[in-house]
């Protein structure tokens, strides 16, 4: 994959999302508090994480005052994530003394990419953890709360890579909480990028088997989704074993998806250019469920940068590769990722990256300044970057991305373009929807057609969103 910490992009912008999940065992209601950080396939971990709690009797608490047990499932991707982290855990260690006071007891866990890279470390500095447990062993959650009950405080340390997958001990999904849904097919990554923490933090490239994927798509779909987005830090280097015994490619995978009735938009991401096969550009062109919005990171424009960040691509290769995408589906978008003043980047290097920005055209981009992640290559170059140069090509990055989105907004005003209605707005009489090209619609319809797909005439766009009224009559 290919964000520049390695990691799945939150559409929120990388901020936190919480959700919740409630349960009584033995006649005493616990509660769960979870606080995920980051990218969607934590999103994605936290709420199986709920789904393996539930059975446990465990249900949602809004705020983490009221939880007996907390998760805070982390995420490498930004600079000082784990400082972060420890500052949340200085107020759970507040928390937990007050419960104490009265009487109670709060178990405190720590997940996620952080827990991964630093268990030991915050288990010595954050002495109110119990538990600390790495992304590939979540699925022992239920024991090892069970278990950190019963001790006495000693913390708990979860952070070997197991040699039978998690995903097959995860129970069946729960409902989606709305009409769309994230599913992790892939984890993990052998690519090595030099400023990426993930091949350490999640492990080895591992794909789940399509009879798996697909029968929780269909969960998912029973339960209400209506798009479903595909996860994996390669998910492009999909390669599971098919039903037929032969291994699927993420093509394929699409194909068999697209089958499923009810499910009406397919998505990916996020994907590694290096891996954009002939049978997926061809899933683009064939699938029409497969939404023509694509996340590509490129990462830099310089082909001396791309080959110390070992990308494996040169800038020619990916025009090529976004030329064979476009001509098989011609209204197909793009977005990626960017990393300014990673160590030795020049400023002729820099040039490179805007004048590829300024080529392609993306209708979106996440650009970051270069930070490094301990343990990877990257950070132990002695050719860093200084921070105000840093500074100054991120602004100069960012003005050319948003000109950009700002532009493609534009040209969706007067077409008519399906929305999948999403949620409530904030406006009485207001919902929000999906555009094919992951941009919020805002309409004037009643809620009761959320979860419906509809043609809407775009009528005004800002850098951010859409809006727009129902158009019926047009055909899409
Ligand atoms: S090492 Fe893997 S996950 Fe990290 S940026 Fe590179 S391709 Fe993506």
């Amino acid at each position: 994959m290919s964000s520049p910490a390695g990691c799945l992009r939150s559409r929120s912008g990388g901020a936190m999302t919480r959700s919740t999940i409630t349960s009584t065992e033995n006649g005493v209601t616990r509660r769960v508090y979870v606080k995920t950080y980051g990218c969607q396939m934590n999103v994605y971990d936290s709420v199986r994480m709920a789904d393996l709690l539930a059975p446990l009797g465990f249900s949602k608490a809004e705020r983490p005052q009221d939880a007996d047990l907390v998760i805070l499932n982390t995420c490498h991707i930004r600079e000082k994530a784990s400082e972060k982290v420890y500052s949340e855990l200085g107020l759970m260690r507040r928390l937990k003394m007050a419960k104490a006071e009265r009487g109670a007891r709060m178990i405190v866990a720590v997940t996620g990419c952080v827990a991964q890279a630093e268990g030991a470390e915050i288990m010595h500095r954050a002495r109110c953890v119990d538990l600390v447990v790495g992304p590939q062993n979540y699925h022992r959650l239920p024991e090892l709360v069970a278990k950190a009950l019963r001790s006495g405080g000693d913390g708990i340390i979860e952070t070997n890579f197991p040699a039978v997958p998690k995903f097959d001990f995860l129970p069946e999904a729960a409902a989606p909480e709305g009409v769309t849904a994230f599913l992790t097919i892939q984890e993990g990554c052998d690519k090595f990028c030099s400023f990426c923490v993930v091949p350490y933090t999640r492990g080895a490239e591992y794909s789940r088997p399509a009879m798996q994927v697909l029968a929780e798509a269909r969960q998912l779909v029973r339960g209400g989704a209506r798009e479903i987005t595909l996860l994996g830090q390669n998910v492009n280097a999909y390669h599971g074993k098919g039903p037929d015994g032969r291994v699927w490619t993420l093509g394929e995978l699409i194909r068999r998806l697209a089958e499923l009735p009810g499910l009406a938009r397919i998505r990916y991401t996020t994907s590694h250019p290096r891996d954009v096969d002939d049978d997926l550009v061809a899933a683009h062109r064939e699938v029409p469920q497969l939404m023509p919005f694509l996340h590509l990171p490129v990462q830099s424009g310089s082909d001396r940068v791309l080959a110390v960040m070992n990308r494996r691509y040169t800038t020619s290769e990916y025009r090529r590769t976004v030329e064979r995408l476009r001509s098989a589906r011609s209204d197909l978008a793009l977005s990626t990722d960017l990393i300014v003043g990673h160590p030795g980047e020049k400023e002729e290097d820099f040039r490179d990256t805007l004048d590829l920005v300024g080529e392609i055209k993306f209708a979106q981009a996440f650009s970051f300044k270069y930070s490094p992640r301990p343990g990877t290559p990257a950070a132990s170059a002695t050719n860093q970057v200084p921070e105000q140069a840093k500074s100054e090509r991120l602004a100069a990055l960012q003005t050319l991305i948003v000109t950009q989105q700002r532009e493609f907004n534009l040209s969706c005003i007067g077409r008519v373009l399906p929305v999948l209605f999403a949620k409530a707005g904030k406006h009485e009489g207001q919902i929000v929807g999906r555009s094919p090209y992951l941009q919020s619609v805002h309409i004037t319809a009643a809620r009761y057609r959320i979860g419906e797909i509809a043609p809407v005439r775009i009528t005004a766009a800002s850098t951010t969103s859409l809006s727009g009224a129902i158009a019926e009559a047009f055909a899409i």
